[in-house]
């Protein structure tokens, strides 16, 4: 594969931005490699600047579940930007992207528009330290919230890749705030609230992780948060950033039929461009300004080219009934596939696959990955040699052992088997 033009963009990227890149795991250190450089994308496909075509299960790490550049999105897209790009002021479209929000987000009474995932988190968690009137917040070892302070803590697949659990930068006073228990373990966290009685503000979770790799919830375990949030005065927080409109319209807390106090939402939301929302209930969601008295706010928040692709994109999820019975079965096909992949390589056994929906994860670990710490045994080395013989072969997976693949519904049987061949090979490489 010829990567001449990416290789050398790097060697540039480098001496102006942090690493070449403006998200860490984009750098592709964790599977020892230079990163390419991707120029444009249609459907279930990208195109690198040297020309090379690759079937995408990133999609942005996320948000493209209709494929890339869907004609309706870029569309409204389009109409949108050509009656001027952002004027601060309220716009009919943000009532329009909060009427489908409460329409489509079961627990979603009342929303507030915010430009990142990051900013949803850190604005959702001020909010309940505000509403209970306590200042600890419970997070999941492995999970990963944004790049607020307060989440820095045992925050999941960038940090984790770097190997730097912790930001420097992080004031120690923020970061003893945030007490972490242990996914899919309920008496990780009872032991949390016994030992904080009346402080915990909030317990904060992915109800289907996707940033230690796919990590779905074990049965009991989000009903069990659910109650002992109830039984102790602290607000559930559902960070379905990942999850939200991916797992069904309504995301993880409509499959698994959990009502959260506050919900955030992000990727998917914004159709490709810079959106992120916080909401739930509306005693709760009361107390933000201006209506209450907790500070939030944002130049862009709203902004109505972002609010059209967002809004397209909730439309069609909202109207295509088909849409995730689709997913799940070009999901399960491509999983069925790489099982089959995996036997035929020999590698039965050695491999674990998690699945949920249309997110996917192949851990290098012989063992069922449930938290972080099984997630932590797999091999990433081995990994690294799957990754990279399967960008050789033309499919662009996460550079990371520890996140999730998403699919499209633009990916169909063609993709799926063009995948499985290529997995066919990189097994046998990395498992020799
Ligand atoms: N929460 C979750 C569950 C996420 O996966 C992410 C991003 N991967 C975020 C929050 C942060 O979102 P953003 O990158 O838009 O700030």
């Amino acid at each position: 594969m010829n990567t001449e033009r990416s290789d050398a963009l790097f060697t540039q990227a480098r001496q102006r931005i942090p690493g070449g890149v403006n998200s860490p795991v984009r750098a592709f250190r964790a599977v020892g490699r230079n990163p390419v450089f991707m120029q444009r994308a249609a459907g279930a496909y990208l195109w690198d600047v040297d020309g090379n075509r690759y079937i995408d299960y990133i999609g942005s790490w996320g948000p493209m579940i209709l494929g890339h550049a869907h004609p309706r999105v870029i569309e409204a897209i389009t109409r949108a930007a050509s009656q001027g790009t952002s004027f601060g002021a309220p716009t009919e479209a943000e009532v329009a992207m909060a009427e489908l929000i409460a329409q489509l987000v079961p627990s979603i009474d009342v929303v507030r528009m915010v430009n990142s995932g990051t900013e949803a988190t850190m604005s959702a968690v001020r909010l309940a330290r505000a509403f209970t009137k306590r200042e600890h917040v419970i997070k999941f070892e492995g999970c990963y919230h944004g790049h607020a302070d307060a989440f820095l803590v045992k925050a999941g697949s960038g940090a984790m890749t770097l190997g730097i659990p912790d930001s420097p930068g992080v004031p120690q006073a923020v970061a003893a705030g945030t007490l972490t228990a242990t996914f899919n373990n309920l008496p990780s966290v009872r032991a949390l609230f016994e030992a904080n009685k009346e402080q915990i503000a909030a317990v904060i979770v992915e109800p289907v992780v996707g940033n230690m790799g796919c990590v779905p919830p074990e049965a009991g375990f989000l009903e069990g948060l659910r109650q002992i949030c109830t039984d102790n005065g602290a607000l559930l927080i559902f960070d379905e950033v990942m999850t939200g409109f991916r797992l069904s319209a309504g995301g993880a807390q409509q499959l698994y039929g959990i009502r959260p106090d506050l919900t955030t939402l992000g990727k998917i939301i914004g159709g490709g461009l810079p959106v992120g929302a916080y909401g739930g209930r509306a005693d709760i969601m009361a107390m933000v300004a201006p209506s209450g008295p907790v500070y939030q706010a944002g130049t862009l928040s709203g902004n109505p080219v972002a609010m059209a692709a967002g809004r397209e994109t909730l439309t069609i999820v909202k109207e295509d009934a088909g849409l995730y019975g689709r997913l799940e079965a070009t999901c399960a096909a491509l999983e069925k596939g790489l099982r089959e992949a995996l036997k035929d390589s020999g590698g039965d056994g050695r491999v674990t696959i998690n699945r949920a929906g249309s997110m996917m994860t192949v851990f290098f670990s012989g063992s069922p990955v449930r938290d972080f710490a099984s997630a932590m045994s797999c091999d990433t080395a081995r990994f690294g040699v799957f990754f990279r013989s399967m960008l050789d072969q033309g499919v662009y997976l996460p550079p990371s052992q520890f996140e999730a693949a998403f699919i499209s519904s633009a990916h169909g049987p063609a993709e799926v088997e063009q995948t499985v061949d290529a997995a066919r090979t990189a097994f046998r490489l990395s498992l020799a």
